[in-house]
């Protein structure tokens, strides 16, 4: 059996599974992630064909992306990002509810790449947290599933409480976001 299919803890018997609720949704909320893909340049190429059929992402129940910010719950940002599409971006990232998750594909999106210029962010992580980072220019398309799959981990492992905790707050307001 994959890990992406693995049973959940709990208490068995025949036709029955006792488990508590922070595993029960943990499972639903991995196995359908609704991607927004912020994708500005080449490492959208290599998104393109992590969606088509060869590696098909629907297989993670990630088939459906969300352009709409505020019915998408994982943020993917795949490409250049400059600075004046920072506030874009950091605008994409406040309209989309709680909880929400975000992976950096590729090194311009994580640390700028190799574009150490005045007008390149230099890591999406200066204006917004990031879960997950995706090595590589470009990554491979198993590269971008493997860290779907880190981020399904963290879903599927998250308290239900997190976001309410005060660590979270406090990792919201340094990046002065409320
Ligand atoms: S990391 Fe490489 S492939 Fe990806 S957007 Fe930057 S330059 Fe293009």
């Amino acid at each position: 059996m994959s890990e992406n299919n693995q049973k959940l803890d709990g208490f068995e018997g025949p036709g029955f599974l006792a488990t508590s609720l922070d595993k029960a949704v943990g499972m639903a909320r991995k196995n359908s992630i609704w991607p927004l893909p912020f994708a500005t340049s080449c490492c959208g190429i290599e998104f393109m064909a992590t969606m088509a059929s060869t590696y098909d992402f629907g297989r993670f129940g990630s088939e459906r992306l969300s352009f709409s910010p505020r019915q998408a719950d994982l943020l993917m940002v795949m490409g250049t990002i400059s600075k004046k599409m920072g506030p874009v971006l950091r605008q994409v990232y406040e309209q989309m509810a709680e909880p929400k998750w975000v992976i950096a594909v590729g090194a311009c999106a994580s640390t700028g790449g190799i574009f150490d210029t005045y007008s390149v962010l230099q890591g999406i992580d200066r204006i917004i947290p990031v879960d997950v980072y995706v090595p590589g220019c470009p990554p491979r398309p198993e590269q971008i599933i493997d860290g779907v799959l880190k981020i399904q981990e963290l879903v599927q492992n998250e308290s239900l409480r997190r976001r309410n905790s005060p660590e979270y707050q406090e990792l919201l307001a340094s990046y002065g976001i409320e």
